[in-house]
């Protein structure tokens, strides 16, 4: 029985259709729904298998969000999503006009949020990501930065920063462990030993599984005023036999070698994985060139030969060494910063300690006490911010400076080419302070 004219007409049609829709229009697939919960926002992902178009249909009702992905079928295991969060009460997809796909977000509360897409980015998928802001968070921030900067006078504030999380899982070992799961417990339990130390306050970057980007990691450790930042992380390497605990600062020329140069290179890419794309920061730059971070480095430099010091007393954890590369989260201009890169979550014998709570909670306490060396024998700063003068017991190499007739603040600082601002944080002097003729004035001797 052959097909008539007409029918075989119809077919061709369809076959047309099919292999166009196939090539030009095929829709794309929402595979998953995933959500972060931090203090700040709840952030709502989107799994694509390719970039598609999508736009808000109700803009009226400020209790839902909205919105149509066109083009746009969803895998058929994908019903309905569970989202921990305080600030949403449900998500719903559903399909709408014939192709598309509706998301409704029924709200707690009318808030700000903030609708984006990435794109395919290594193993991560093209995503929609919505942000929604926590409307109540600048009102208890505010009360928290309050109250640490009230601590400030007779504490030291300590920043304990989890890399990745959320987005960015960081380097993973064997197929299932991961570096933010691991470096959130190690920062935990540190931010816990530090609170017990007399005259220490620690706080934590993130405290959850969320994603928090480079830059919101320096502005958290600025807005409580940190003495000290320091970044937790787990290495990983193509060399399966490359192993032990390394702590980096910040370089202002160049890495230490090729595979610091990588290492501050795939750390840097946690903004490209889970945030928006920001360009370069013209004023960190800046800074970043300034000679006056060249003390900061160096106080960096002390901070981390302690904590690798104490860190490598741990029964199997070899000593990789001390290293400087470019690494983003450390470009504090004034706040001596460190990463630490615990172990090797792609060795065998690391990964058995990275994995372990009892070598995590030795790792805690060995930055802990690298932290408390550290401190010592440098005196509290006042809550003007930056005076990192220290004591008679110091370590680092100082020259002493007569003040002579005549001398001005200005003139001792250019005879050393020094900036002004360094020398009167290293001699606790004010912008109104005086100086006498005899009066000794330490210059620091990296200069
Ligand atoms: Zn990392």
């Amino acid at each position: 029985m052959g097909l008539s004219k007409k029918g075989i007409g119809l077919l061709l049609a369809f076959i047309i259709i099919l292999i166009f829709n196939e090539q030009c229009f095929a829709a794309a697939t929402l595979n998953a729904v995933r959500s972060w919960t931090a203090p700040d926002y709840t952030r709502v992902v989107f799994d694509l298998d390719r970039p598609l178009l999508f736009q808000e249909t109700d803009k009226k009702d400020t209790l839902k969000i909205s919105l149509e992905f066109r083009n746009c079928k969803k895998i058929s295991s994908l019903q309905g999503c569970e989202i921990e969060s305080p600030l949403i009460r449900s998500l719903r997809l559903s399909d709408s006009s014939p192709g598309s796909l509706l998301i409704e977000i029924a709200l707690s509360e009318p808030t700000q949020y903030q609708i984006f897409y990435l794109r395919k980015y290594k193993e991560k998928p093209d995503r929609i990501v919505i942000d929604i802001k926590n409307p109540n968070y600048a009102q208890r921030e505010q009360d928290q930065t309050k109250k640490i900067i009230g601590l400030k006078k007779d504490h030291w504030i300590v920043v304990i920063d989890p890399g990745h999380g959320g987005e960015d899982p960081g380097a993973i070992g064997r197929g299932k462990y991961k570096e933010k799961d691991i470096v959130l417990s190690v920062g935990i339990m540190l931010r816990d030993l530090l609170n017990k130390q007399p005259g220490i306050k620690a706080y934590m970057t993130r405290e959850g599984d969320y994603f928090l980007s480079l830059r919101e990691r320096i502005e958290i450790a600025h807005r409580y005023h940190a003495d000290l930042f320091v970044s937790i992380h787990a290495n990983a390497c193509r060399k399966p036999d490359m192993k032990g605990a390394s702590v980096y600062y910040l370089s202002r020329d160049g890495a230490t070698d090729e595979a610091a140069a990588l290492l501050a290179e795939r750390e840097n890419a946690s903004d490209k994985i889970g945030g928006i794309p920001l360009g370069r920061d013209r004023m960190l730059d800046s800074i970043l060139i300034d000679l006056a971070q060249t003390h900061t480095i160096n106080e960096s430099i002390d901070l981390g030969e302690k904590i690798l010091g104490e860190l490598i007393r741990i029964k199997g954890l070899e000593k990789e060494g001390l290293k400087c590369a470019k690494f983003g989260v450390l470009k504090s201009p004034s706040i001596p910063s460190v990463l630490v890169e615990l172990a090797y979550l792609t060795n065998s014998s690391d990964i058995d300690l990275l994995v372990s709570k009892k070598v995590q909670s030795q790792m805690a306490q060995m930055i802990c006490d690298g932290i408390v060396n550290f401190q010592a024998g440098r005196p509290f700063k006042d809550t003007s911010g930056h005076s990192y003068a220290k004591t008679g017991t110091d370590t680092m190499d100082y020259k002493i400076h007569v003040v002579q007739k005549g001398e001005t603040l200005w003139h001792i600082a250019s005879i050393y080419s020094i900036p002004l601002d360094i020398l009167r944080e290293l001699n606790s002097l004010d912008v109104s302070s005086t100086i006498m003729i005899g009066q000794k004035l330490r210059i620091p001797g990296n200069y």
